[in-house]
């Protein structure tokens, strides 16, 4: 997890290689380590859970995920739960349906685009979803600062996210705005 030199949430990082290259650059300083060492040829590192940027980073980079509907915002905001048919999908199985379809001066936004099942896309196809009486469960918006921050917070393994949440009690930080 990256905060911000406000100590504020900035992102979390897919790839615990990235968080440590944060550090070896010097471009952020570990608060908090997971026991799990990795070695490379000359020397051995922690791999770091928390890590703080050294210069405060504009907010608009943390948005970025969520500012356009990528696979990933979209399923994460949607649970990995196919819009119409409730199945579960995972980012291979899954797909991207726009409400209002795109052919037709739909949005590509996330307060057009839901997840969908390969089926259900296809029986959609294009047409809105009350054409096509399908039913959708849940109205695509986009998403609060907060729940962009609870979506990532999902992703991550229970381990990592117990490691978080300990170092934010430590250092008296509250992750959410509400
Ligand atoms: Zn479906």
């Amino acid at each position: 997890m990256v905060l911000n030199q406000s100590y504020e949430f900035l992102n979390i990082e897919e790839d615990w290689l990235d968080a440590l290259v944060l550090v070896l650059s010097g471009k952020a300083e570990p608060v908090a380590e997971y026991d799990k060492v990795v070695r490379s040829a000359r020397a051995s590192f922690r791999l770091p859970a928390v890590v703080i940027m050294r210069h405060q980073v504009t907010v608009r980079r943390r948005n970025r995920l969520f500012q356009v509907p990528t696979k990933r915002a979209v399923f994460l905001r949607d649970r990995f739960e196919c819009q119409y048919c409730g199945i579960r999908i995972t980012m291979n199985s899954g797909t991207r349906d726009h409400v209002h379809p795109l052919s037709r001066k739909g949005a590509h936004s996330l307060a057009n685009v839901v997840t969908a099942c390969k089926a259900c896309n296809l029986e959609k196809a294009n047409r809105t979803p009350e054409e096509a009486g399908m039913v959708l469960r849940s109205r695509p918006r986009a998403l609060s600062e907060d729940e962009k921050i609870r979506c990532l917070l999902r992703t991550s393994r229970s381990e990592e996210r117990q490691a978080w949440l300990d170092c934010m009690d430590r250092l008296g930080i509250n992750l959410w705005t509400t």
